[in-house]
């Protein structure tokens, strides 16, 4: 039941427990609330109480009462935003990045909600695993949705056992990292998860044919003399994926780190054919924002798996961002270690951070060059990839949903110092770029956790930072 439905009617002085386990009621004031899902883009004011939505109400028609006050006045109210695609490198990878530092970089982003790729050491692919990433000891500050293993040890040979990994809290299966290439595999994978009803996620990329290739094949991998994939490598995947699916019923198949004009056509088929299945892809603020030829003189920021493509390939990325082809804004977040970024272009680790840029990005490339609504934005970043996972209580703001709220301030202008990062790995693309728009505050579960620039709290511990009333 929501909370607001169980408050007396027209109470105005509930009494809160003074329990510090419980985050207690907060009234998030004067904002400009931006809700996709409930098509809400006006002034709104957000009660929150025990970690969910109590009331939303036009300014000053909250009628429940709250222990603290936040001034939301110029600033952005959105749900929280959820990243269908990052690694936190935990188990195993700790000195790339942890679950808390990934889940910190997560929040300072303004993402309440992070779906982790199973390409750890070892590979999430037991109920164990996925149950071990989601326990509170890892001290995630957001929450933690694992992506298991589709296969065991993401070989590509045997499926692992969805359902039980559904059971222990897995919202998909992928072999991230690499692709299910052979046919029969891929085809009994998406049957399997039509039947727990999961979605398989692809990493679409031809390796037979992309073998030790590192970026893209065009002017700039001729020029460097690198060897490169060509874009076919991704496409012919992903048509194969969609002519699986739609033979599928119940079948959801979801395309990851999409960068190609042609599998985005690909996509389009699988959408536009009969209902039966789900085909639905994520884009990277990478490939909307870069191109093959920014890795300039062997950048390795700018190595990352798929590649920065063609201008032909960002421009209908572009396209497909505004006319609603993408289901979400997805940064696949690849920290890597300093020493295995410095190296010799060939030689240097594919991933790119990006959990502390997104919104930025999406800002400055997408709402103020590309003019797409914001309102389209935000859903790219809530309701969006909530439906793709089908994350129940995340991506909107309604009476019962969980208290994941990120407040923005759109007209804050800033560079990009990946020195500041809170992720571990302190290396960006993007260095020195400016950007528009900044993550204020994020809550979790109706905790305060990120505010100004730093972590303030953790989701469950109870704190709320209180940002007084102003004049
Ligand atoms: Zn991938």
């Amino acid at each position: 039941m929501g909370l607001g439905a169980s408050a007396p009617p027209g109470s105005t002085s509930v009494s809160m427990p003074k329990d510090k386990s419980k985050p207690g009621s907060l009234l998030i004031k004067g904002g400009h609330l931006i809700d996709p899902a409930a098509n809400i883009d006006a002034p709104m004011d957000v009660l929150l109480r025990d970690g969910r939505v109590a009331e939303i109400a036009l300014p000053n028609k909250i009628r429940g009462s709250a222990d603290e006050k936040f001034d939301a006045r110029g600033l952005i109210v959105a749900p929280g935003f959820i990243d269908l695609h990052v690694h936190l490198r935990e188990p195993g990878q700790g000195y790339k990045e942890t679950i808390v530092t990934g889940t910190e970089a997560a929040a300072a982003g303004g993402f309440t909600s992070v779906c982790t790729m199973p390409n750890t050491t070892p590979v999430v692919d037991t109920p164990e695993w996925v149950a071990w990433q989601r326990q509170a000891e890892r001290g995630g500050v957001v929450n933690v949705f694992p992506v298991a293993a589709a296969t065991r040890a993401s070989r590509g040979a045997v499926l692992t056992d969805f359902a039980a990994l559904r059971r222990a809290g897995a919202v998909g299966v992928t072999d991230d990292g690499k692709p299910i290439l052979d046919d029969e595999i891929m085809r009994a994978a998406l049957l399997l998860g039509a039947d727990v009803n999961l979605a398989v996620v692809q990493h679409a990329e031809d390796t037979r044919i992309t073998e030790n290739c590192s970026m893209h094949e065009g002017p700039t991998s001729f020029r460097l003399g690198l060897r490169a994939m060509s874009s076919i490598a991704e496409a012919s995947i992903v048509d194969r994926d969609v002519r699986l699916a739609q033979r599928i019923p119940g079948s959801r198949l979801h395309v990851a780190h999409l960068s190609t004009a042609d599998a985005l056509k690909a996509v389009r088929r699988g959408k536009r054919g009969n209902a039966k299945a789900s085909v639905t892809c994520e884009v990277t603020p990478h490939h909307f924002t870069l191109l093959d030829q920014d890795v300039g003189e062997y950048n390795t920021n700018c190595k990352m798996n798929p590649p920065l493509r063609s201008a032909a390939d960002r421009e209908a990325i572009l396209v497909a961002l505004a006319d609603g082809t993408v289901d979400a804004i997805a940064t696949d977040h690849a920290p890597h270690a300093t020493h295995e970024k410095e190296v010799e272009f060939d030689r240097a680790a594919f991933g790119v951070t990006g959990l502390e840029t997104a919104l930025a990005l999406a800002i400055t490339k997408l709402h103020r060059e590309q003019k797409i609504r914001l309102t389209r934005i935000v859903e790219l970043f809530t309701a969006g990839p909530a439906r793709v996972f089908n994350l129940p209580g995340k991506g909107r703001l309604k009476e019962g949903f969980d208290a994941d709220i990120v407040l923005v301030d759109l007209k804050r202008k800033t560079r990009i110092r990946p020195e500041s990062f809170l992720s571990r790995a302190k290396y960006s693309p993007f260095e020195n770029m400016h950007v528009q728009g900044l993550v204020h505050t994020t809550l979790v579960g109706g905790t305060v956790v990120f505010q100004d620039g730093e972590i303030v709290g953790k989701h469950g511990s109870g704190r709320i930072v209180k940002r007084g009333l102003r004049g």
